[in-house]
């Protein structure tokens, strides 16, 4: 078992097996970042595999591979069956934009892939152009359908953000409801990458917005899951909230972040982490997990995000497309 220095068991390992993307997200990387990481800097899927075993060895039971874009980096189905044959049971999970998806879903099922977290913000053309950069809600809705008839758990996320897509967020539940698949609200984390004149809005706002329509009934969080759930009484529709600016959010933490590069992080918000990739690129194992016992040990008991208002929130220098979120 993984323990942090809070005495939080950890037993989620999230990968970003890239930072690159093919969407310019204005919450995320509106411009194309200065510089990508150096292909030649990014870990093997053996080196990332070598660190992987360590992690399951030592007690995780949960992988989601994230970026940036996961679906853009070459032969993800290998490393997902590397991770499945190697231990058949670990909850194994990708975050995509979906953009890529309806070509690759038949390929990650078959592969051991398990869920799907998909990220939907808007059912409008035009407003899913606007936060993504381009037009991409065709390809998108598309790349849901598949997902779901190739027999995938699906989960959707949205970031509601003020003038933008906050009408949007009843539309978005309905559409969910729809086809079975949970929908979780993010609430925006301000992040120095992101276009600074965005206003996201806070949970207590993105539930008056579900108020003005239906009574909800609090659920409350599920385990260590980031999301708080929430129950409509008229339709029996479960949602969910993720929602770090609130004080409770990082008691339950059960999850470290690995970058494409190898940089262990502990927490979202901070910019700390320590580089597995000396250990890995030299199959020492034992630096690998001496390297994850250390990044436990450090693990910050809370992020910085804070329910004061906006404009007095701490900013993350973290960019979401390198830890991926
Ligand atoms: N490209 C994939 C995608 O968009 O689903 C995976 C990586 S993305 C960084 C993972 C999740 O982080 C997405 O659901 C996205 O909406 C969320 N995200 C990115 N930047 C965020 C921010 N500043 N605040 C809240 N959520 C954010
Ligand atoms: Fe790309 Fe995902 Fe970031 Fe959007 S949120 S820019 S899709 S990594």
């Amino acid at each position: 078992m993984l323990i942090d220095g809070y005495g939080r068991e950890v037993n989620y390992l999230r990968i970003s097996v890239t930072e690159r993307c093919n969407f310019r997200c204005q919450y995320c990387m509106p411009e194309k970042p200065f510089s990508w990481v150096p292909k030649e800097n990014l870990l093997t899927f053996e080196e990332l595999f070598l660190f992987v075993k360590v992690a399951i060895d030592g007690g995780v039971t949960k992988i989601r591979l994230t970026g940036g874009e996961p679906l853009l980096r070459e032969d993800l189905d290998t490393f997902i069956a590397m991770i499945h044959t190697y231990k058949p049971d670990v909850d194994l999970a990708l975050t995509t934009n979906a953009f890529l998806l309806s070509e690759a879903a038949q390929i990650l099922k078959d592969a051991g892939l398990k869920r799907l977290n998909i990220s939907l913000d808007s059912l409008k053309a035009d407003v899913a152009a606007k936060i993504a950069g381009k037009d991409v809600l065709g390809r998108v809705l598309e790349g849901i359908d598949k997902a779901l008839e190739v027999g995938f758990k699906v989960k959707i996320n949205m970031v509601p953000l003020k003038g933008i897509n906050d009408d949007e967020i009843l539309d978005i539940m309905a559409y969910c409801q729809e086809r079975h698949m949970k929908v979780r609200f993010i609430e925006y984390m301000e992040n120095t990458h992101a276009d600074q004149a965005l206003k996201g809005m806070h949970g207590r706002e993105i539930l008056d917005r579900v108020k003005e329509k239906y009574t909800i009934k609090t659920l409350g969080r599920e385990g260590a899951s980031p999301s708080f759930n929430y129950l409509i009484e008229e339709t029996g529709y479960e949602f969910g909230l993720i929602d770090p600016h609130k004080h409770d959010f990082c008691e339950s933490c059960n999850r470290i972040r690995l970058t494409a590069e190898g940089y262990l992080i502990p927490c979202l918000y901070f910019d700390e982490a320590m580089s597995i990739a000396e250990s890995v690129k030299k199959g020492d194992i034992q630096g690998a997990a001496n390297v994850l016992a250390q990044v436990l040990r450090e693990k910050p008991k809370e992020n910085r995000w804070s329910e004061e208002e906006f404009e007095q929130r701490e900013i993350s220098k973290r960019a979401f497309y390198e830890t991926g979120g």
